[in-house]
C-alpha cells in the first residue's frame, strides 16, 4: 500500500475511487483535456496513447524501478515517461530531461473529484476555480520541499495559469522537476523520495479539502469573486477606477511587489469622489471612483502620484488576499502607456500626433527601427487604441515631455509648421469624445493639462484630495496658449502578415520567457520590459503561446486587422484559456490579454503589415 503519510492523510474508511485515464499529453502539448464549460465530456478512450510512453504502473512500481535506476546512466530516466497510480492521485511523467543540466523535467498530478472533495460552489464558475486553484497551488507550494521541485505559484496576482486546475471538481496539478543525479548518474533514492514521499504528501496536504484550513480557503476564492465583481460594476457606475478606502498601494520595493510592512498611510478617498459598492461577500464597500473622461494626479514629488497609478495598472488583475489591492480595480482594457525609445514601429498612423516630419515621409503609415521617446509614446498611443483599450495610464515620470505638452512660450519661439508633434494635451479630450477613450493623467509638472481634465485629485501626503474647483479656477486665467489639434481623427487599422510572425527556429516551436523582461519567439526576441503590465513570467509565455495561436488557428489571415485579430484570439480562448493554449505545451504559462499580446507583437522586429484600411 502507499507510503505511510500518502495513506495517512487519505479518508481511511472509503475505497479508493477508480481514476478515469480521460487525461494525458500528446506530442506537443498536455492536450485538450479540459473540457470548456458545457462540452461534452470527453471520453477516456479518446485521448490515446502518449506519445513515448515506456513507463506506467502503480506507485510501488515507481518505487522500484527507481531503486533499480539508482547508480545507472542518467538518460535511463527516460523510462519513466507514463502514468503512475497513487492512493489519491495520478502522476503523469510527460518529459524526462536529457541530462541533469537540461530545463527541468515535466510532471502532471491529477486528484480526481472524490478524492478532492472541493465543496462544488468554490469551483462552479470560471472566477471562483480560477481563484480556487490559486489558492491550492500557492498550498501546495507551500508544502513542497524547496529544492528540486518547480512549481509556477505565481506572486501577488491571482491568473489564469496551467500550473493549477480545478476541473469539474478534479484538480490538475502541472509541475517542474529536476530529476535528481550525482553528476550523470541516477540518484534513484532521491529520485523515490520526491516522487513517492515528497509529492504525494504535498499533493495529500494541499489538493484535498479534507485536509485544507477551509476557512482560509473559502475566504480566498470568495476575495476574488469580490475583485471580481467590482470591476464588473464599473461600467453601470460610469467609472474606469475604484480605489476602495483602507487599500494598501505602495509595495516593499521596486523589485518586490508585496505590500509595504506596516502599510504606509491607508487609502482615504476624498468625500467628493467617494462611490459606495455592493459585493457579493464583503457587501458595502467604499472608495474613490475614477469617473471616465480625463481624469489628473497632480501633487508634489513624493506624495504617492506614481504609487496609485500603478494600482490602477495592476487593478486590471485580482490579488491575493492580504495584499492590500484586492478592492483596488481598473477596467478591464485599460492600458499603461510609456515613452520607450529605440522600440520598433510598424506602419503605425502616427498624424494624430505627428503632421509631418523633416524627411517628408507619410506619418499616417510610419515605421522605425528605433523610435524617439516621443514617436514611441506616440505610436504606443495609437497601437493601444487600435487594440482596444478604453482606458490609458500615463505617469510623467516615464513620459516624453515633448509629447505632453508644449507650453505658450514655446508655441511662440517654434512655429507651428516647424514642430511636427501636436503634444497629448490636444488630443487626450479628443481622444475621449471622438473615441470613448479615458485617460488618468499623472502630471505634477505641466498646468496645462489643467485646461483640459475633468477633474482633478491632488496627492497630498498619500491622501488624495479633489481640488477639481481651484483648478477650474487657475485655469480661467489665460496662459496665451492656444489649442493645436482639431480631434484625433479615425487612424489607418493595420493588416498583419502572418508570414512575418514565426514562432519556430529550426522547425521546432520555439517560444520562452526571459524573465518579465522578453520574449523568445522562434529565433526574434521581443523586447518588453517597457509593457509595465506584464507581472508574472509566465504571462511572458503566454503571449507567445497566444501569438502562436493566432497564427496556427489562422486568426492571423493576412486579411483580418489586429483589432479582428485580437477580437478571434479572445473569442477562441473563450473562458478557458489554458486548455486551448495548453495544446502547444508542457511549459507552465499564464492566459494574456489582449493588449500584451497586441504590445509583442507590435514590437516584434519582423512584424511586416500588409495593408493599411
Ligand atoms: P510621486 O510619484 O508622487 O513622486 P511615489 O508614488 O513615487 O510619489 O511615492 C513616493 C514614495 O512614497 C515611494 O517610496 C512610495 O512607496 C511611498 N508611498 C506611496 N504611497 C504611500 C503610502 N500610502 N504610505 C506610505 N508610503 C507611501
Ligand atoms: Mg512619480
Amino acid at each position: 500500500m502507499g507510503d505511510a503519510r500518502g495513506s495517512a492523510a487519505r479518508p481511511a474508511e472509503r475505497p479508493f475511487p477508480r481514476i478515469e485515464y480521460y487525461w494525458g499529453v500528446t506530442n506537443r502539448g498536455w492536450g485538450a483535456r479540459g473540457r470548456r464549460p458545457g462540452a461534452p465530456r470527453r471520453d477516456s478512450a479518446s485521448t490515446g496513447p502518449v506519445t513515448g510512453e515506456r513507463g506506467g504502473g502503480d506507485h510501488t512500481a515507481l518505487a522500484d524501478e527507481l531503486r533499480r535506476l539508482d547508480g545507472g546512466r542518467y538518460g535511463q530516466y527516460r523510462g519513466l515517461t507514463g502514468r503512475w497510480r497513487f492512493p489519491g492521485h495520478v502522476l503523469e511523467v510527460a518529459r524526462v530531461q536529457a541530462d541533469p543540466y537540461a530545463p527541468p523535467s515535466r510532471l502532471a498530478v491529477v486528484v480526481p473529484a472524490e478524492v478532492a472533495e472541493l465543496p462544488e460552489d468554490l469551483w462552479r464558475t470560471p472566477v471562483r476555480a480560477r481563484a480556487l486553484a490559486g489558492y491550492l497551488v500557492r498550498q501546495v507550494g507551500r508544502l513542497l520541499p524547496e529544492h528540486g521541485f518547480r512549481l509556477d505559484v505565481g506572486g501577488q496576482e491571482v491568473l489564469d495559469r496551467s500550473s493549477c486546475r480545478v476541473e469539474d471538481g478534479r484538480v490538475v496539478l502541472r509541475l517542474g522537476m529536476d530529476l535528481p543525479g550525482r553528476g550523470r548518474v541516477i540518484d534513484g533514492r532521491a529520485a523515490e523520495r520526491m516522487l513517492c514521499r515528497e509529492l504525494p504528501a504535498a499533493v495529500a496536504e494541499g489538493l484535498r479539502w479534507a485536509a485544507l484550513d477551509q476557512g482560509e480557503a473559502r475566504a480566498f476564492v470568495d476575495s476574488v469573486e469580490d475583485t471580481d465583481a467590482l470591476r464588473r460594476a464599473l461600467p453601470e457606475l460610469g467609472l474606469v477606477a475604484f480605489v476602495a478606502d483602507g487599500a494598501v498601494l505602495p509595495r516593499r520595493s521596486g523589485v518586490d511587489d508585496r505590500p509595504l510592512p506596516g502599510g504606509g498611510v491607508p487609502f482615504a478617498s476624498p468625500e467628493s469622489l467617494r462611490v459606495e459598492v455592493e459585493l457579493p461577500h464583503r457587501g458595502r464597500v467604499t472608495g474613490m471612483g475614477v469617473p471616465e473622461g480625463v481624469s489628473l494626479v497632480v501633487g508634489g514629488g513624493f506624495h504617492g502620484k506614481s504609487t496609485l497609478l500603478r494600482a490602477l495598472e495592476k487593478g486590471v488583475y485580482d490579488h491575493v488576499p492580504g495584499d492590500g489591492r484586492e478592492l483596488v480595480v481598473s477596467l478591464p482594457d485599460t492600458v499603461k502607456i510609456r515613452a520607450e525609445d529605440g522600440r520598433r514601429v510598424t506602419r503605425v498612423d502616427v498624424s494624430p500626433f505627428v503632421a509631418h516630419l523633416p524627411t517628408g515621409a507619410d506619418t499616417t503609415d510610419f515605421s522605425t527601427d528605433n523610435a524617439s521617446g516621443s514617436t514611441s509614446q506616440a505610436a504606443s498611443i495609437v497601437e493601444a487604441v487600435e487594440a482596444g483599450a478604453r482606458v490609458l495610464l500615463v505617469d510623467e515620470d516615464t513620459a516624453a515631455t515633448n509629447l505632453m505638452i508644449r507650453d505658450a512660450r514655446m508655441q511662440a519661439l517654434v512655429a507651428k509648421d516647424r514642430e511636427p508633434l501636436t503634444p497629448f494635451v490636444d488630443l487626450v479630450r479628443p481622444l475621449h469624445r471622438q473615441h470613448g477613450v479615458s485617460t488618468v493623467l499623472v502630471v505634477g509638472g505641466s498646468g496645462d493639462y489643467l485646461d483640459v481634465a475633468d477633474r482633478v485629485v491632488m496627492m497630498d501626503a498619500y491622501r488624495p484630495v479633489e481640488v477639481t474647483e481651484r483648478a477650474r479656477e487657475v485655469a480661467a486665467t489665460p496662459t496665451g496658449r492656444h489649442v493645436e489639434s482639431a480631434g484625433f481623427g479615425s487612424p489607418r487599422r493595420r493588416v498583419p502578415d502572418p508570414d512575418s510572425v514565426e514562432a519556430e527556429s529550426g522547425g521546432r516551436v520555439r517560444v520562452r520567457a526571459r524573465g518579465r523582461d522578453a520574449l523568445t519567439l522562434g529565433e526574434t526576441d521581443v523586447d518588453l520590459r517597457a509593457v509595465e503590465q506584464v507581472v508574472d513570467p509566465s504571462q511572458v509565455t503566454g503571449i507567445g503561446l497566444a501569438i502562436l495561436r493566432c497564427v496556427r488557428a489562422g486568426h492571423l489571415d493576412g486579411t483580418a486587422t489586429l483589432a479582428e485579430v485580437l477580437d478571434r484570439l479572445d473569442a477562441d480562448l473563450g473562458a478557458d484559456g489554458v486548455s486551448v493554449l495548453a495544446e502547444r505545451t508542457l511549459d507552465d504559462f499564464v492566459v494574456p490579454r489582449r493588449h500584451e499580446v497586441a504590445a509583442a507583437l507590435n514590437r516584434l522586429r519582423t512584424l511586416r503589415v500588409r495593408k493599411l484600411v
